[in-house]
């Protein structure tokens, strides 16, 4: 069995939420069982170690990026830095907005999170229309860091966002499609 289809087992389909019409694909199985937890994390500590793929720093996205990048971010030895929802971090921040479906949202980093030059990898849990991702990649380049990777459990392509990154210059890693 691959990684993509063992973990895509255990992935839950929840449909008609957060509203109609909507299949959520549900990731907190993953977590639960420590034994899918494991392999789950490994495959992108494996590709990071690399000496060409390591990062300098782990950039998680508000909020399920938060538990897989700060895994990744100790197994590797490196730092993580939250990127957040507004209102949320408490020191000097930098932001950036982005169009969602209905309105917009807007997510924060600390101004001193990550320096000029440093070499990050940015994590989320799963990719739609990478509106997200792309938000975070735009921030991580204000403060003049480098995003050399997004990488993400679960990518949709049919939502065209992991075509539309890329197409933006952006390298990903996804483990199930
Ligand atoms: P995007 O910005 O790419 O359209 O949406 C991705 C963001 O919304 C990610 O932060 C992700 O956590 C969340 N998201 C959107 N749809 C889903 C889904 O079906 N499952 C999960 N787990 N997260 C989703």
């Amino acid at each position: 069995l691959s990684v993509n289809d063992y973990l895509r087992q255990h992935i839950r389909t929840v449909p008609d939420w957060p509203a109609p019409g909507v299949q959520f694909r549900d990731i907190t199985p993953l977590l639960q069982d420590p034994q899918v937890f494991r392999v789950m994390i490994d495959a992108f500590v494996h590709r990071y170690r690399a000496r060409e793929h390591r990062p300098d720093v782990v950039a998680g996205l508000d909020a399920r990026g938060f538990i897989i990048g700060a895994v990744v971010a100790y197994e590797l030895g490196v730092g993580f830095v939250p990127i957040r929802k507004k209102g949320k971090l408490p020191f000097t921040t930098v932001e950036e907005t982005y169009e969602l479906e209905y309105g917009s949202a807007t997510v924060e980093l600390h101004a001193d999170a990550v320096r000029a030059g440093d070499r990050v990898l940015l994590v989320d849990d799963l990719i739609a229309t990478g509106g997200t991702m792309m938000a975070g990649k735009r921030l991580l380049e204000k403060l003049g860091a480098q995003v050399m990777e997004g990488a993400a459990i679960v990518d949709l392509p049919e939502l065209g966002g992991s075509s539309r990154l890329r197409a933006s210059g952006l390298a990903l890693h996804t483990l199930v499609d």
